[in-house]
């Protein structure tokens, strides 16, 4: 297994647990009893029952006729948006979720930088009656309204963090220091597949039933197990990190990463961590993160909230450093046109994060007789405010430009 994590929690040279002496005790306990207590039938049994019943799994994988004979190669589309709550990130709060409640804990807490994992993880606390905490940002607090009112409505109290930028990498400081004073009750859920050995595991395990649907639906159309392309947008990567999980050791399965170009990758603005980034340690992982020469992180920047994280999960490092994933990146407006181009096409309004992922499509090669999987990972109804405000801006344009000539 060249590509899954090995004993001590490293993919290559990435991973592994880099954390304060305080937090020792709760990393050892995830470590030691994560795949005994995830690998139980009693608790596969009522992991794959909620997915079905609670998340609507399996999320289809659905043939895109139009944009396959537009892109001249065949694209099928795996729907994780259609979940319930919209995205991805269901799959890992629901796991996590099932192993805080065999571990005992009564409390949750979480981070979160647009709040999508908040309202994954304070549904999944109403679900089960547990007490939650989500860690946030002020500035994000401020420009994420929508989502901290759902929160607040399932029950969640949202903690602004107010050190820092008061963005992402300042709730999850504050998470990680709530977690050292409160080892025994708590639980952290953690939500992409970065952090401290072993959540970039536990998280991929959770999300590779993204991955394990796709080869018997795949097999059930095209007759092959096997897509040549599988193609997802990377934050974190967990969503990335689903899609390919099952297709890691079989290099004849080509993967794509798409990140977040922002502004222009040299424009300062940007979250290509892969481009701009170097080997360095954040949130307890040794990954690939923007960084200065004195080791401060560089605050990342991408219009879509979900992408501008300034690391980028331990595995995803080792698959692109080796070779084994091939990275592009998009830039905002090149995810805005392919959110537009893929509502017109297929009457699919994407996440901006998603978006990312489908502006790349004409550039990997693919050929006719081939197939190419995208994963779909989240529907666009939060970022509606964006597209319009993208479209009034180019109706603008236009009209200033015809009165004009
Ligand atoms: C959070 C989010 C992402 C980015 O997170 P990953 O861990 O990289 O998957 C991508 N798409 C959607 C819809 C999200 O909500």
């Amino acid at each position: 297994m060249k590509y899954q994590v090995n004993s001590e929690g490293f993919y290559g040279p990435y991973g592994g647990a880099f954390i304060p002496e305080m937090l020792h005790s709760n990393i050892a306990t995830l470590t030691e009893s994560y795949q005994r207590i995830i690998n139980e039938p009693a608790f596969q049994k009522k992991f794959h029952n909620l997915l079905k019943d609670y998340v609507g799994r399996p999320s289809p994988l659905y043939h895109a006729e139009r944009l396959s004979e537009q892109y001249g190669t065949n694209i099928y589309l795996k729907r994780e948006d259609l979940n319930h709550t919209g995205a991805h990130k269901i799959n890992n709060t629901i796991g996590q979720i099932l192993l805080a409640k065999e571990l005992g804990k009564t409390r949750i807490i979480a981070e979160t930088g647009a709040g999508q994992h908040g309202v994954a993880t304070a549904t999944v606390c109403a679900l089960m009656g547990l007490e939650c905490i989500v860690y946030m940002g002020k500035t994000d607090i401020h420009r994420q309204a929508p989502n901290v009112a759902r929160m607040k409505m399932l029950g969640a109290h949202v903690e602004p963090a107010l050190s820092g930028s008061q963005t992402l990498k300042d709730a999850t400081n504050e998470a990680i220091r709530d977690w050292i004073n409160h080892p025994v009750d708590t639980h952290y859920i953690i939500g992409s597949v970065v952090g401290p050995h072993p959540y970039p595991d536990l998280v991929a395990t959770f999300q590779s039933v993204i991955s394990e649907e796709m080869k018997w639906q795949l097999k059930e159309k095209t007759g092959s197990e096997n897509p040549d392309y599988i193609v997802a947008c990377v934050g974190g990567g967990s969503n990335a990190a689903g899609a390919f999980y099952h297709y890691l050791e079989d290099e004849s399965v080509k993967l794509v990463l798409v990140e977040a170009a922002g502004k222009g990758i040299d424009t300062g603005y940007s979250a290509a961590t892969s481009v701009l980034g170097s080997m360095g340690i954040i949130h307890g992982s040794r990954t690939m993160l923007m960084q200065t020469e004195d080791g401060q992180i560089v605050e990342p920047y991408s219009i879509s909230a979900g992408l501008d994280y300034p690391g980028i999960g331990p595995l995803h490092a080792h698959l692109i450093s080796s070779g084994r994933a091939q990275v592009f990146s998009a830039t905002d407006e090149e995810a805005i046109r392919a959110a537009y181009h893929l509502t017109r096409v297929e009457g699919i309004i994407p996440a901006l994060e998603t978006a990312h992922a489908f502006s790349i499509l004409d550039q990997i090669g693919a050929q006719p007789e081939e197939s190419v999987v995208v994963c779909l990972s989240g529907r666009g109804d939060k970022d509606l405010a964006t597209y319009i405000e993208y479209l009034d801006e180019q109706e603008g344009n236009r009209a200033s430009h015809e009165k004009t000539t």
